[in-house]
């Protein structure tokens, strides 16, 4: 009989070791983390955040966050 790794089932593809640096004022998002005070999720990717999501430091829109 196999088993199946349910460790396998749960990776997320593209979330994990995600992270997006600001241009401006170096703040970085890290996708496994994500901003819990802000109420974005640990896991949670720069696409899929709001799209008036803002650095929140320096308020620089999401589309100018350069991928690490
Ligand atoms: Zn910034």
């Amino acid at each position: 009989m196999k088993k199946i790794n349910d460790m396998e089932c749960n990776i997320r593809e593209g979330i994990f070791m995600e992270k997006w640096k600001c241009p401006v004022c170096g703040y970085v998002y890290d996708a496994t983390l994500g901003i819990p005070d802000n109420g974005i999720d640990p896991g949670t990717s720069l696409e899929q955040l709001p799209d008036d999501w803002v650095c929140p430091l320096c308020g620089v829109p999401k589309e100018d966050f350069k991928k690490e």
